[in-house]
């Protein structure tokens, strides 16, 4: 059976003036019954949006539980202030803050430690689909990236090519199925097939009510990661409803 399906919102830094009115709109008039969703606000947001209706969620954490870490946030504070789940390993995190694969399977250890679940990102650039390098990178960032302690409950991958992101283009459907096949075959040649048929597999990359609908219908497609068609609660809310 296709794990339930996740739409999980990335708000980015984006969403001081506006956040209660997205989440009350989208708690009001978007939930299904059918499928989970999960919304990740900056971190100084975490606190006023849990327990309102929809699962809330991290964009990082550090792998560390306290220390010297000026400007970081444990996981343990992530959970404290409220949040189910933390994105680790976004393309804009491993490109702005240098963030390797060992670095995210530190912090999605240091994730599973504060009782989150981690949602790991992997994606190629352009070059390395223009290369042929595709499933490659993909595999690379999963073995780097994915520690071994992984189960159904709490790890979910987001496929995000990096070229996808915010730019309004998207793979094929053929491009998506491909990547989402081989780390279904990936996580049960490492996990077994028990674990790794449970393991949610979100597609992210410009996302939007227009194209949700195709892309849900994609084998091991299990739902999307969306960055900004979820600051809108009616975009967010039509690819819920798409799902
Ligand atoms: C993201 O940042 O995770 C993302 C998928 O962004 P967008 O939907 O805007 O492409």
């Amino acid at each position: 059976m296709a794990p339930r399906k996740l739409i999980a919102g990335n708000w980015k830094m984006h969403g001081r003036a506006s956040s209660l009115a997205v989440l009350e709109t989208l708690v009001d008039k978007h939930l299904d019954p059918a499928c989970d969703v999960l919304v990740c606000p900056p971190a100084t947001l975490i606190a006023r949006l849990a327990g309102r209706g929809v699962d809330i969620g991290g964009q990082d954490c550090h792998w560390e539980e306290l220390g010297a870490h000026t400007g970081d946030i444990a996981a343990e504070m992530l959970a404290d202030a409220g949040a189910k789940a933390v994105i680790l390993g976004h393309s804009e995190r491993r490109a702005d803050h240098g963030e390797t694969d060992a670095m995210v399977a530190r912090k999605t250890l240091a994730a599973w430690r504060a009782g989150l679940v981690a949602v790991v990102c992997v994606g190629e650039t352009e070059a390395e689909r223009d290369a042929g390098q595709t499933l490659a990178s993909i595999a690379a960032q999963l073995a780097g990236s994915i520690p071994e302690e992984a189960t159904a409950e709490n790890l979910v991958i987001a496929y995000e090519p990096v070229w996808a992101i915010g730019t309004g283009r998207t793979p094929t459907l053929a491009q998506i199925g491909e990547v989402h096949d081989f780390i279904r075959e990936s996580l049960e040649t490492r996990f077994g097939n028990g674990a790794a048929r449970g393991i949610r597999l979100l597609y992210g990359g410009s996302v939007k009510p227009g194209n949700a609908a195709e892309i849900f219908g994609v084998d091991n497609v299990d739902g999307a990661l969306v960055g900004g068609a979820s600051l809108k609660a009616e975009d967010f809310g039509a690819i819920i409803a798409a799902a």
